[in-house]
């Protein structure tokens, strides 16, 4: 069923009838007696960058009210373990003043990714990039998954929608190590279809609800960027489906993004908008000119392609001022190529093993790692 529901939050009386409007428009889910786990994205606590805690809260509401039990999880990037200890760091409310913690807190589970994980490898799944990773247990063993992403381009990706939000579901630093599988923005994006090929062969990728009430676009994304208000709520129950609407609602073709391109490709899901039903608001109603970070366009290249990867390939730059030297980002290198200067106690980078993953420009509490092109200095091989 390639159903995708858009629904203007400003036409419902609160945000509780929009999404169960936006749910109602997908189809009809029987979730009595059932453990739901509500998987935002809580990459950090900072507020622009994480699920709206008044929709996570909201699809909680609606849950308990089916008759299920809501767990909401998640594997954070940085400034904390879990979801719970991001929403709390945060204290955000959200436009309507919800405050998750007093409202919701005590009223369902929260959970942990870092426990009891569930291996998986390239061989057993038939992986193209992808050679293994540890998920979740907590997110595998759950009844019914509601996936929330929030509406947010992507420096590497383009665009992190549904698809990308299950990155979170490995864990703890495992989500690192996963990120050297694909050391390019293509490669990556392989990676990214072979996690989803996991989620969708377990059968999780049940009912998604993207939050595109705050969006943010540019090219700082997923951790920072500008910031623009539409005010929808996006609902659909296969993430290729409502990740092409959310792109296209942006402006550019769902199969100029990667990711979207291979899952389709690969028969994971329906990226071409002439096969989507689209419900509610149509795309045309809503659509506005968002900016997306640009993709190498090496493929097409031939023999210059190598020169061109290496001018173009990021590097990350530490911005002093910002830095707090509290070192997270040393952690989150999946190659060990980070370390701090025993003088200044500033970071460094050995260029020689560093893979352009880009998890310390990510996950930096600071956002004082900034993404440089190499430019000629990786032209002639000096970085
Ligand atoms: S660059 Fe960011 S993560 Fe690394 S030490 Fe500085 S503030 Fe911490
Ligand atoms: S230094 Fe940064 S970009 Fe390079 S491998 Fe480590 S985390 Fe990735």
């Amino acid at each position: 069923m390639n159903r995708v529901s858009i629904i203007r939050v400003n036409e419902y009386s609160g945000i509780y009838q929009a999404i169960e409007s936006s749910i109602n428009l997908v189809g009809s889910f029987d979730l009595k007696g059932k453990r739901v786990l509500l998987k935002p994205n809580c990459l950090m606590p900072s507020k622009n960058a994480i699920t709206s805690p008044e929709i996570v809260g909201n699809i909680a509401k609606w849950v308990k009210n089916k008759g299920g039990t809501p767990i909401i999880g998640d594997s954070p990037m940085s400034g904390g373990k879990t979801a719970l200890e991001i929403y709390k760091k945060v204290k955000y409310k959200g436009k309507s003043g919800f405050d998750i913690i007093t409202e919701i807190e005590n009223e369902v589970e929260w959970t942990s990714f870092l426990e009891n994980p569930i291996l998986i490898s390239k061989e057993i799944m038939k992986f193209q990039r992808l050679e293994k990773t540890a998920i979740s247990s907590n997110f595998v063993n759950a009844d019914f998954i509601i996936n929330i992403p929030k509406w947010k381009t992507h420096f590497l990706t383009k665009f992190t929608g549904g698809v990308k939000n299950y990155w979170g579901v490995q864990i703890g630093k495992v989500k690192s190590r996963s990120h050297s599988y694909g050391n390019s923005p293509d490669k990556f994006s392989v990676v990214l279809t072979d996690l989803y090929s996991y989620i969708k062969k377990i059968n999780k990728d049940n009912l998604i609800i993207m939050d595109a009430i705050n969006i943010m676009h540019g090219t700082g994304g997923p951790s920072f960027g500008v910031m623009k208000e539409l005010g929808l709520i996006i609902t659909a129950t296969n993430s290729v489906s409502l990740d092409s609407v959310a792109v296209s609602i942006g402006g550019i073709n769902p199969f100029n993004v990667p990711t979207l391109k291979y899952c389709h490709q690969r028969g994971l899901g329906i990226a071409d908008l002439n096969q989507i039903e689209i419900l509610g608001n149509s795309i045309n109603d809503v659509k506005c000119k968002l900016n997306f970070p640009t993709i190498t366009i090496g493929d097409t290249l031939g023999l210059l392609q190598p020169l061109y990867s290496r001018a173009t390939r990021k590097i990350p730059r530490v911005k002093r001022y910002k830095c707090i030297k509290c070192g997270t980002c040393i952690d989150l290198c999946p190659t060990g190529s980070i370390s701090l200067n025993k003088i200044t106690q500033y970071p460094e980078f050995r260029r020689s093993t560093c893979i352009s993953c880009l998890c310390c420009v990510e996950g930096c509490p600071n956002h004082a790692i900034k993404a440089h092109s190499a430019g000629i200095y990786g032209i002639i091989g000096l970085v």
